[in-house]
């Protein structure tokens, strides 16, 4: 349920409002936008009194809400979510496009293809540490050190990074990342989540290769519910009966997410498609459908590459895509 404040109502007025509700055993979240004030309310409402609530003086209207993701619903929230990567801005307006290799292999490699996607307008770089492969005996990621390189990268390109958490227990290695990434593997999983609902980093959270949207959203609220509203969603493609593709990217998801929820939606056409001269049409249609974003695998070296070399760009290819992809994005926000 919903309470949504008559314009020019004071603080003490929707403080005092908060109080009732909490008086009430329930949860409020506080939406202050720039037109509209919105109480949401998070517990059994069954026993609030509809009636009674819409009579207050300061209350303008009053809707339940059938979903069940509360927080992350644009309901509660009616402005976009902006999240607030150390100054740069995803979602509300912003386009962001974070490149790097699927994983982190050495400080060469690492360093020389961020500064090559930084060159072609990434604003933000990607390299997996901790690797989640369907074989226990294929390259399982640099770990510790892999971070490590991550962050010598960052400093010296300036570039935020971005990179996937697999268990909880790793997360004081993950202190000067700038962007926790949760895989399609474990989107649900729930204690992880509700551990990174515990900080207020920025959370990169990927839809499940098995997953709706709904549940995507369940998991995103997993991690607002305990404190964190610095989500990011992300479709990586679904699985379906095709296999000319690796996944099947599911763009519906950009449009039908921006109405559930505020919080922002960028698109990963690699892992998606997962054949790299695939990437580009997909790159450009997502950004056609409106997401905040995209996340897009490149490598320095493709066919020798440890991990994902199919789907991953060369430099060139991916510096050619970025071009393409920031001109047809002025096109979208001029319509
Ligand atoms: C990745 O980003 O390298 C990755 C493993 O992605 P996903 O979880 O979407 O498969
Ligand atoms: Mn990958």
């Amino acid at each position: 349920m919903v309470a949504v404040v008559k314009h020019g109502a004071s603080k003490q007025q929707v403080e005092g409002l908060i109080a009732w509700f909490h008086a009430r055993g329930l949860k409020t979240h506080l939406s202050e936008g720039e037109f509209q004030t919105i109480i949401g309310l998070i517990g059994d409402t069954t026993n609030v009194d509809i009636d009674l609530l819409e009579s207050l003086e300061i209350v303008e209207s009053v809707k339940r809400i059938t979903e069940p993701f509360k927080g992350v619903n644009r309901k509660f929230h009616p402005d976009d979510t902006v999240v607030n990567i150390g100054g740069l801005k995803i979602g509300g307006g912003s386009f962001h496009i974070i490149a790097g290799p699927c994983s982190v292999e050495s400080s060469e490699q690492i360093s020389s293809i961020a500064k090559s996607v930084k060159a072609s307008g990434a604003t933000l770089l990607r390299g997996g540490a901790f690797k989640p492969r369907t074989s226990p005996y294929d390259f399982q990621g640099l770990r510790a050190d892999g971070i490590d390189l991550l962050l010598e990268a960052k400093s010296m390109t300036g570039l935020p990074v971005v990179t996937e958490i697999m268990s909880a227990t790793h997360l004081p290695l993950f202190e000067n990342v700038d962007v926790i990434q949760v895989g399609a593997r474990n989107m649900q999983n729930f204690e992880l989540l509700k551990e990174l609902g515990h900080i207020n980093k920025p959370i990169l959270l990927k839809r499940g290769f098995m997953n709706t949207l709904t549940e995507l959203l369940m998991s995103a609220e997993y991690i607002m519910a305990e404190g964190n509203p610095n989500i990011i969603l992300c479709e990586r493609g679904i699985r379906t009966f095709e296999t000319y593709t690796r996944n099947t990217l599911d763009l519906s998801a950009v449009p039908v997410l921006r109405e559930l929820t505020h919080l922002p939606i960028i698109i990963d056409p690699s892992h998606a498609i997962g054949v790299s001269r695939f990437v580009k049409p997909m790159a450009l249609a997502a950004v056609a459908s409106g997401a905040d974003g995209l996340i897009i695998e490149v490598h320095n070296d493709p066919p020798n590459a440890l991990c994902d070399g199919a789907q991953s760009l060369t430099p060139e290819q991916f510096a050619d895509i970025a071009d393409r992809v920031l001109r047809i994005r002025e096109v979208v926000v001029s319509l």
